[in-house]
């Protein structure tokens, strides 16, 4: 039995101080909620207030991006070690705003996750197909090349520590949700895919989150689904209420 994680991806949004009041609502309205995993990913600068703010609280904290290198000349980059130093343990890598405008690639995925796993965090690795190449009947082709070379090299524990998001670019901030159905099958292909690449006990233990639009009102039914162990939030993950259904929906 898989256990649930439910992330929040803050993306660009909340500073220090406004990040201490949010945790702050989200660790009251998690009071009590203790049988999923539950983590927040500010922006970088929010992390140490908000890693203060979550002292003592099982809710983990996430970066949104790691650098594949330890340290250097890499202006405007995060490395691994410093996530670390602030008590992060998840980095979110390969989301599809990072494809779409920063010039990621399956291959910078690939690096990113691989430092990410060597420095001890979590990856939570983003792959998911646009509406055109859903349309064009190549979502299964798009999530296989992604997963292939987005997890290339990875062996033994590697895959015990790895967390997928499952994230259609068509259902990112546009309020359109993939149906339940379509999510699962889009599950169910990717864990396929894991067991020929991790062998089948690893990709039945590899935890695969939905995200895309969830929001309370859909969270439940996604969530009921086989192959779907959580969900990666995007706007309602800066609502603690809404957040918190969402949490309490994969209970
Ligand atoms: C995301 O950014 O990972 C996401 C799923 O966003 P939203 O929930 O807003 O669609």
């Amino acid at each position: 039995m898989r256990r649930k994680i439910v992330a929040g991806n803050w993306k660009m949004n909340k500073t220090p101080a406004e990040a201490t009041v949010l945790v702050a609502a989200l660790r009251e309205a998690l009071d009590g909620l203790s049988s999923v995993d539950v983590a927040i990913c500010p922006p970088f600068t929010a992390l140490p207030a908000a890693a203060e703010a979550l002292r003592g609280s099982a809710i983990g904290l996430g970066a949104q991006n790691v650098h594949w290198e330890a340290a250097g000349a890499f202006t405007g980059e995060i490395a691994a070690p410093m996530l670390v130093e602030l008590g992060v343990r998840y980095a979110i890598v390969g989301h599809s705003e990072r494809r779409q405008f920063f010039g990621e690639t399956d291959a910078t995925v690939n690096r990113r996750a691989r430092a990410a796993l060597g420095a001890g965090l979590i990856p939570i690795v983003c792959v998911g197909e646009t509406i055109q190449e859903r349309e064009a009947d190549q979502t299964r082709a798009v999530l296989e090349r992604q997963v292939r070379a987005g997890l290339e090299g990875l062996s033994g524990d590697d895959w015990d520590r790895l967390v997928i998001a499952y994230e259609p670019v068509w259902a990112i901030g546009t309020g359109r949700t993939a149906s339940d159905a379509q999510a699962q099958d889009a599950h169910a292909f990717i864990r396929g895919l894991l067991r020929s690449l991790a062998g089948p006990d690893a990709a039945g233990r590899i935890r695969i989150q939905y995200g895309g639009s969830m929001k309370p009102g859909n969270a439940a039914g996604l969530l009921a689904q086989p192959d779907i162990d959580g969900g990666l939030i995007g706007g309602a993950s800066l609502a603690a209420d809404d957040f918190a259904a969402i949490v309490r929906g994969g209970a």
